[in-house]
């Protein structure tokens, strides 16, 4: 890797990671097995003592099969934030049902609980927040909102890994399910991976049931079941959403280490904090008091002062040796999105106006010391 570009994301490997991995090939088990359950079963224990973990191979697998396990379908509605990644509302889409595009609040770009009031109607049946960033969403005022609706939460928690509302790890509260993402780019990383956490052992048991073709047992199952080896039955027509081995050894090491790479990318963004102070920026809201911040992606905003506009910072950074990226480019802002629902940007209006502002800097456990005072002096280089 060139010293003279910094990537915007780069996942942390380590000599452990490389070994878990090579020791999981060696193994001869390189689809679901002993791993994937040693994999689920510490991370269920990391998010809280009686959830159960179901390891699948990507979040966008795990909200689909969450959704299919709550039985939304055809003709339910499911409250999504406009402010997150695409998958968040292709999986309401899978499963038959219509997702209903929220604004968001201006502090945090989470989802903003009162337009999301507004856009209840008696179709409503699910609530899909996300923890943008890795700040966690208010659990208490989640979970008011929906029990005063009747509503079955599901948290898209692809940010958010380790985090905690309230002093309750994410994954541990009220919802009926919550997911993780393991993409490249995210907290932790099994290169793609993801996880359903649930407290509701039939949601865990149809989520099983339905990550692997809609098979009785899964294959691993097969292999140490008092019944011939061979034998399985279908029981619904399910889908290919397992991880394999090779990939839960990856995410068992990084869990060993998800709280150091927290703790590192909580100092990266306190120095990006200090150091921007006094630039023309508004800096993300740190934890609220309590909770923990997972601290994914460090999401500035150029104040209408500055002297370039957003588009323009990004340019120069990345001529300076700098990557920076945006999130999110909201999903009424999406040709399928916008066109499939006639949205405009009136409806939502602050997600519309703070998505011509925001920039993500680069913020990952794997920056060296230099790299961190690079993108500082670059950006107060841009601004100043
Ligand atoms: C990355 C991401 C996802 C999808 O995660 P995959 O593991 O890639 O399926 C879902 N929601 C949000 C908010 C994300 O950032």
């Amino acid at each position: 890797m060139s010293d003279r570009f910094l990537p915007f994301a780069l996942p942390d490997i380590g000599p452990g990671e490389i070994d878990a991995v090579t020791s999981a090939l060696r193994s001869g088990w390189l689809s679901s097995g002993p791993l994937v359950q040693e994999f689920e079963r510490r991370f269920a224990r990391h998010c809280g003592a009686d959830v159960t973990a179901v390891a699948v191979n990507s979040a966008t697998a795990g909200l689909h099969l969450a959704l299919e396990a709550l039985g939304i379908g055809p003709g339910a509605e499911v409250l999504v934030p406009t402010w997150t990644f695409t998958a968040t509302a292709e999986v309401v889409v899978h499963v038959g049902a219509t997702p209903v595009l929220v604004d968001v609040e201006p502090e945090t770009l989470t989802i903003d609980l009162a337009d999301a009031a507004r856009k209840v109607t008696d179709r409503t049946a699910a609530v899909l927040p996300v923890h943008f960033a890795g700040r966690p969403v208010d659990a208490a005022a989640l979970a008011g909102f929906a029990h005063a609706h009747g509503l079955v939460v599901v948290e898209d928690a692809a940010h958010a890994f380790p985090a905690a509302s309230a002093g309750v790890p994410i994954g541990a509260g009220a919802s009926a399910a919550t997911v993780f993402s393991f993409y490249a780019t995210k907290t932790i990383t099994t290169g793609d991976g993801g996880m359903l956490v649930t407290r509701n052992p039939e949601l865990a048991r149809r989520a099983r049931v339905m990550r692997l073709h809609g098979f009785d047992r899964d294959g691993f199952d097969r292999y140490r079941s008092p019944r011939p080896a061979w034998h399985y039955d279908v029981v619904d027509a399910g889908y290919k959403y397992n991880l394999t081995d090779p990939a839960a050894a990856l995410g068992l090491a990084q869990l060993d280490r998800a709280e150091t790479m927290r703790r590192r990318r909580e100092e990266i963004a306190g120095h990006y904090r200090e150091a921007f102070a006094s630039l023309p920026l508004d800096l993300p809201l740190p934890a609220a008091d309590g909770d923990q911040h997972a601290w994914h992606l460090f999401v500035a905003r150029l104040r209408p002062g500055a002297p370039v506009g957003r588009d323009e910072f990004i340019a120069e950074l990345a001529h300076l040796g700098v990557a920076c990226s945006v999130h999110f480019i909201p999903l009424h802002r999406h040709t399928h999105w916008r066109t499939r629902y006639w949205l405009t940007d009136e409806m939502f209006p602050v997600a519309s106006r703070e998505f011509e502002r925001v920039v993500s800097l680069p913020l990952y456990s794997a920056m060296t010391d230099e790299q961190v005072t690079l993108v500082i002096r670059t950006v107060q280089k841009v601004l100043q």
